[in-house]
């Protein structure tokens, strides 16, 4: 690989490998709503997997699709439709959100009385 690329490289350090790459793949525009982005809005611009599998990340970009945040959300909330009609996922976030929230909250509750 060459350091022959337009990313900076503060922005190189601080980004996931596979979100510099896709950077370089594609062009910076959203997938869906066809929105462009620049150096000043790159935040707003993410890399999206397609079969949300976030370690599943071929060199041919294959997997990745830039969207800006909101149209990744509206991806996202399909997606986790899916799994509350059957679906399953290995995604971090859901897994989070299933691990008990309660039992705490029940443990402080106690102890305020
Ligand atoms: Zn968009
Ligand atoms: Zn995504």
């Amino acid at each position: 690989m060459s350091k022959n690329n337009d990313v900076p490289q503060a922005y190189v350090k601080q980004e996931e490998g596979y979100r510099i790459k896709a950077l370089r793949l594609y062009p910076w525009v959203c997938g869906r709503c066809a929105r462009e982005f620049e150096y000043s809005n790159l935040r707003e611009l993410t890399v999206h997997h397609v079969d949300h599998n976030h370690s599943n990340n071929p060199e041919d970009g294959s997997n990745w699709e830039l969207l800006c945040i909101y149209c990744h959300d509206n991806e996202h909330n399909k997606y986790h439709e899916h799994i509350m009609y059957g679906g399953s996922t290995t995604d971090r976030k859901v897994e989070a959100a299933t691990h008990s929230p309660f039992a705490d909250l029940k443990a402080m509750l106690n102890k305020s009385k």
